[in-house]
């Protein structure tokens, strides 16, 4: 018997949610939140933010699947487009501080 897995991580199921991109579920802490304010999609980088989010891995890669695929209308469930160039300038900035 393997006792892999969420146990290594003490035994705590972490929260989980699925990416609006892939749509791979993930533990929360690793997703990045959006949130909707009017029509313009912001990063909520503390949490703080209320209102309905929508769960995105922190790769411009997984935007552009989430574009792609219009997950944003259906996730924020509004009809017109949404305005994604706030979330893509952070991830931008994240990248470059990775690299
Ligand atoms: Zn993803």
């Amino acid at each position: 018997m393997r006792q892999h897995g969420k146990l290594e991580y003490g035994g705590h199921a972490a929260p989980q949610r699925t990416c609006v991109g892939c749509r791979v579920r993930t533990a929360k802490s690793e997703l990045l939140r959006l949130v909707r304010i009017e029509d313009h999609l912001v990063p909520d980088l503390r949490g703080r933010l209320s209102g309905r989010g929508a769960s995105l891995h922190p790769s411009l890669s997984c935007l552009e699947l989430a574009e792609r695929r219009r997950a944003f209308p259906r996730a924020f469930r509004v009809t017109g487009p949404l305005d994604v160039s706030r979330v893509r300038a952070h991830l931008e900035e994240e990248s470059r501080n990775v690299m």
